[in-house]
Order: structure tokens, then sequence, then C-alpha cells
């Protein structure tokens, strides 16, 4: 048996079993990456997007965030292999949560494709970027009509309450919802098998909840192109492409 196999094998056995995804993940899709030489701070000013900002100039703001949202997302994205195998997995009852750091939404519509069966927890830690809310009363509302009125001047656009509309993103500088946050943390804590996917696991909160999960007795298997701080604690380590690991690991739990 190799490592995958064993794996796969663990994955059957849990009564717990949760992913955490990354950048790397939305990657193969077109998702352009924020970090590296090509990365979208390398075009962008990353001080221009915090949550500081947000509050003083929320005009100004709102007019680059529209920049940016169309560099992001101005091409259209579909769910790729990894995120097909993961939600398939989901659906299977294999895995009961998917953990991301992805605003994208991908994993949503690789879920909302399956016809059948209710799926993963889907918990976004960032937030997902097609969406805005409101500021004062809270309303959450799908973000293309809104990101349409702002790129057409109503800077910044605004709620039927007069509240001001943000991204609903984790803004640099602004604080992560207490609520995902604790979910994650739980769901890490009572895993038996914990898979890292598609992460460099060097920003908080991802970097350590492999850990916590390591810590409680998990198997933890880490799938990134690159090493990763955790990969010493990893009971498996794949530097492949996620579109490769995952759908070999989903077809090898299915045997
Ligand atoms: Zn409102």
């Amino acid at each position: 048996m190799n490592d995958l196999e064993r794996l796969a094998a663990e994955l059957r056995e849990a009564e717990t079993a949760v992913a955490l995804t990354g950048a790397g993940v939305s990657a193969p899709s077109g998702v352009p990456t924020f970090r590296g030489d090509d990365g979208v701070w390398e075009r962008f000013d990353e001080g221009q997007f915090t949550y500081g900002r947000f509050r003083r100039d929320p005009a100004g703001f709102w007019a680059d965030r529209v920049e940016l949202h169309r560099e992001l997302f101005g091409a259209a994205h579909e769910p790729n292999a990894a995120h097909d195998a993961l939600a398939a997995m989901g659906r299977d009852g294999v895995l009961e949560a998917i953990i991301t750091q992805n605003t994208d939404g991908l994993h949503g519509d690789a879920a909302d494709s399956l016809s059948d069966g209710d799926g993963s927890t889907i918990l976004e830690l960032h937030g997902n970027a097609r969406r805005v809310r409101c500021q004062d009363c809270g309303r959450r509302t799908d973000g293309e009509e809104i990101f349409e009125r702002a790129a057409n001047g109503t800077l910044p656009p605004t709620c039927d309450c007069g509240g001001v509309y943000k991204p609903d993103v984790v803004l640099f500088g602004e604080q992560l919802p207490g609520a995902v946050l604790q979910r994650a943390r739980s769901l890490a804590r009572k895993s038996d098998v914990f898979l890292a996917t598609g992460s460099s696991l060097v920003v908080e909160p991802a970097a350590s909840l492999p850990r916590l999960a390591a810590s409680n007795g998990a198997t933890v298997a880490v799938v990134n192109l690159e090493s990763t701080p955790v990969d010493d604690r990893a009971a498996v380590v794949r530097r492949e492409d996620v579109t490769t690991v995952l759908p070999r690991l989903r077809t090898l739990v299915d045997a």
C-alpha cells in the first residue's frame, strides 16, 4: 500500500475528515494569485485595499476595488478537477467540511453542480468576493449588480437602508469572522483526517489549523507544489498539483 492508498483507507474509516484549501486549488481554474512574481499585488497596491481605507474613504476604495475585481474575476472561472473531487467526497459523506482561504466561491459552484446529496459544509474563512454586505443592516446580497453600479460611478454603492456596501471579504486590517473561525478550529480539533491542499500554510489561521488537528491526533496530509512549515507534522506529503492528486485520492476512497 502506498501513502495515498493508506490515506484513502483512513478517509473511509474517519468519523470526521476535513479539507483546507488555498490559492493553489483556484490557480488551475485561472484565478489570479495575490502573492508571488506574477501575483496581483505586483500590479495593484495592496495598501489601497485595507479596512482602514474603506472606513476613511469608501468612494476611493470602491473605485479601486472595481478595478481589482475586474482583474480577479473579469474572466469567468469554472471549478477544476480538484474542486470536483472535493465536492464529490463531500457528497459521498467522506468529507465533513471544506475550509477555504479562497474568496472566489468555486467550492460552492462545484457542490452545486452535483445533483444529489447535501455535500460538505463550506467554510469561507476570508469571505466571498462575489457578495457584498451592508455595513449598517448587515444584509448580504449578490455583488454583480453592486459592482456594476460602482463601475458606473455610484461611489460608494449603498443599500436601501442607506448603509455603505462592503465586498463580503475580510480586508487587510479587518478581523476574521469569529463564528467561522471558531467552527474551523473545532472541526480541525475533532478531525481524524485533515487534508491541507494548495496552501503554503503560512498565513493565519490556515497555518495553525493543521497543527491543531495534528496535536489532537489527526492524520495530516499536505498536497502543495511547494514545501510548507507543516510538512514535518504530516503523515503524507505530496508536492504535486492538486488537480492530479485529489481526483486520484477520490478514486482510491471509492475503490
Ligand atoms: Zn443596509
